[in-house]
């Protein structure tokens, strides 16, 4: 596959990135771009003969490049990153030219081995219970329903696995109205069925409301149900709103139900020992997840999720047909018993150069970096009595709003924003979302990208103004 004739292509490939990371802040974030007209300008049919490489990368410069939604671009502020570094780029690289398939430990000892170190080296600079044991899953979607199908064993005493899902009780599962759509999704996946996922409303801060949790547990267990499991989440997707833990674990104590927390974005800000008071009481989860694809300068995809008490996933997930018997079965972690791949490639080594590189020190300076980039943004708009936040901002997520005349409706500042956020999308620097939160319309901005700096802000701010001033009814 590869020799040191070829060595000349690997360099021309790594120039094109070169090119395109020199030129990445003279794209536009998102590109402007009718549909179609990429799939237009590809071959309706595959080549009958081999290509020139110097083709293909031209291709790659002219056609791809230009119909990339930028995510490496610093201006990436609407959904939440998926930030990349250099060595975690040098452990992509080495991995794929390795080309191991991870399933279990005999179809590779080193990256089943690493991949234990590398969950463990994670836990423990993100300040999580030692009793976590963790396995890297491709997504936090995976991760999440791998929790609710294990949850429903548990529950089910392991006879779903066996007699399927007729004839049980109804499983019934909870989780907030701000939950990522990945909750309902799992529970469709995993035979649950979305009509039995309850999802409990949220207090002014957008957390789980404690008291109709509990009241809603009760009135199924009344109503002849089976309550299974409850989904917690550190840092919701809208407004990065902190689910409580500790009642939640009494209440899951309580009534016995398997608790999983979703801390795919902000998990990697417990980095910083300052942040970690919001994993009171996670040693008494079932499950945890969090994802270094998304903030932890680790390439997609690499979501990492850890159990307390691995035998509920290998009760549910291991399958040992003869031409896949291992060598060993004490010492050894064949990960494909810890979830639904069997194939699995090994992402560990990005992982263990990115902690190398950078360091404990390294990471908790970025990630700091990216909350301060937000306080600034935030006391820069202060300054002007137009822009409101919709939600204290905890860590790196702003909610704001634009209400230039409190004479307006709120259909109308609804309205406006959705134009401002337009005004900003349309220049082409930046890209941003929008987002509802209690019924109002908020932009929305998450500044963590892995080259995001001050220079950034300032302009994103002079650009908020212009849009306003623009905009401002006379
Ligand atoms: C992004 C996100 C997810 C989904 O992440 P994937 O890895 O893309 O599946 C789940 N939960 C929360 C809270 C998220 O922010």
């Amino acid at each position: 596959m590869l020799n040191t004739e070829n060595s000349s292509t690997i360099q021309a490939a790594t120039e094109l990135l070169i090119r395109y990371y020199a030129g990445m802040e003279q794209r536009h974030v998102k590109p402007v771009i009718e549909p179609q007209s990429i799939l237009n300008s590809l071959p309706l049919h595959p080549p009958a003969d081999g290509e020139n490489v110097g083709e293909m990368l031209k291709d790659i410069e002219d056609k791809i490049l230009p119909g990339l939604t930028h995510w490496q671009h610093p201006g990436f502020m609407a959904l939440f990153p998926s930030n990349a570094s250099l060595p975690s780029l040098i452990g992509e690289y080495l991995a794929a030219g390795m080309a191991v398939n991870g399933m279990m430990w005999d179809t590779s000892p080193a990256a089943a081995e690493l991949e234990q170190r590398m969950v463990d080296w994670l836990r423990e600079l993100c300040g999580l219970p030692d009793s976590f044991e963790g396995v890297i899953q491709d997504t936090a979607s995976t991760g999440t329903l791998t929790a609710i199908i294990a949850a429903r064993e548990k529950a089910l005493g392991y006879s779903g696995n066996t007699k399927g899902l007729s004839g049980t009780k109804r499983l019934i599962m909870y989780t907030s109205d701000q939950a990522h759509y990945s909750v309902e999704k799992g529970a469709k996946a995993a035979g649950i069925g979305s009509e039995n996922v309850r999802k409990i409303p949220t207090n002014d801060a957008m957390e789980i409301n404690i008291q109709a949790l509990e009241l809603a547990v009760k009135e199924d267990i009344q109503q002849g149900h089976q309550p299974f499991m409850v989904v917690a989440t550190l840092g919701t997707t809208s407004s990065l709103a902190f689910d409580p833990l500790l009642p939640i674990v009494a209440i899951c104590q309580q009534y016995q139900l398997w608790l999983h927390v979703d801390a795919a974005y902000a998990g990697n800000a417990f980095i910083l020992p300052e942040y970690r008071h919001y994993l009171q009481g996670v040693e008494h989860a079932d499950s945890y997840l969090f994802n270094p694809h998304k903030w932890l300068f680790t390439h997609f995809d690499c979501s990492v999720f850890y159990v307390r008490d691995v035998r509920h996933l290998t009760n549910t997930f291991s399958a040992n047909p003869e031409y896949l018997r291992a060598s060993f079965t004490d010492n050894i972690r064949n990960y494909k018993d810890w979830g639904l791949p069997l194939g699995r490639r090994f992402r560990s080594l990005k992982l263990w150069l990115v902690m190398r590189w950078y360091g404990q020190k390294g990471l908790q300076a970025k990630i700091e970096k990216h909350m301060s980039l937000a306080r600034l943004l935030r006391q820069l708009l202060e300054n002007h009595h137009h822009w409101h936040f919709a939600a204290p901002p905890l860590m790196n997520v702003l909610t704001i709003r634009f209400v230039p005349d409190n004479s307006l409706t709120s259909e109308e500042v609804d309205q406006l924003n959705r134009n401002l956020l337009a005004f900003i999308n349309a220049d082409g620097r930046f890209y941003l979302s929008g987002t509802v939160i209690r019924g109002q319309f908020v932009i929305r901005i998450v500044p963590a990208q892995s080259d995001v700096e001050e220079k950034h802000i300032f302009e994103l701010y002079e650009l908020m103004q212009q849009g306003a001033t623009q905009l401002m009814p006379d």
